[in-house]
């Protein structure tokens, strides 16, 4: 990162951002350009994993079968910081960006903590049920995070 006072490295911080976005851009590489994404989604600390659901069918999902790899960003605290001259104006926001391999999910247990993710992530609480026809129905989608930085302009 060449604003290295800008990077956050400190992993509870990064979670915290994680925590606090309600939005994860996913990109695809398409050969000539990128497919970008936003989706919902849930974060598994633990696992360092994402969890997103959706349509069995579209777009994201043919890619992930091609490439099974994609890149992701996340970001928050979007403030406009207001200055007498154009050029002195500046933005705040706190941003994550990465990648992994994504897969989709065909165990059900494994679909029904993707879903506890994204419900946690998306309501702040646990304890859902999930009927057997929407765990079926839905496309579950992981991603292994494999490299993941954090950037703040304070
Ligand atoms: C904040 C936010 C949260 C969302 N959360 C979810 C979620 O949790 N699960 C979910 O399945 N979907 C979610 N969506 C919708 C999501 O962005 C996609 O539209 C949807 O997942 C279909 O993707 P697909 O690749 O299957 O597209 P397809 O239906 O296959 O469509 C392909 C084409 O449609 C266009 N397109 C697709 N999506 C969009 C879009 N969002 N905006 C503009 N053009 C688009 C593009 O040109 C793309 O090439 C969310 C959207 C937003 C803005």
């Amino acid at each position: 990162m060449r604003r290295k006072d800008r990077e956050i490295t400190d992993k509870e911080r990064i979670y915290q951002i994680i925590a606090g976005c309600d939005c994860c851009r996913l990109a695809f590489s398409t050969g000539k350009s990128a497919y970008i994404v936003p989706l919902n989604f849930g974060y598994d600390r633990e696992q360092n994993a994402f969890y997103f659901h959706g349509a069995q069918e579209g777009r994201k999902i043919d890619l992930i079968r091609q490439n099974g790899y994609a890149g992701f960003e996340l970001d928050k605290n979007h403030e406009l910081l207001e200055e007498e001259k154009a050029c002195e104006y500046s933005f705040r926001y706190q941003s994550v960006i990465g990648e992994g391999a994504i897969r989709i999910l065909e165990d059900p247990e494994e679909k029904r903590h993707g879903f506890d993710c994204i419900m946690k992530q998306m309501t702040g609480r646990d304890g859902w049920e999930y009927p057997e026809a929407a765990v079926r129905h839905t496309a579950v989608l992981r991603l292994d995070v494999t490299e993941m930085s954090a950037k703040e302009k304070a």
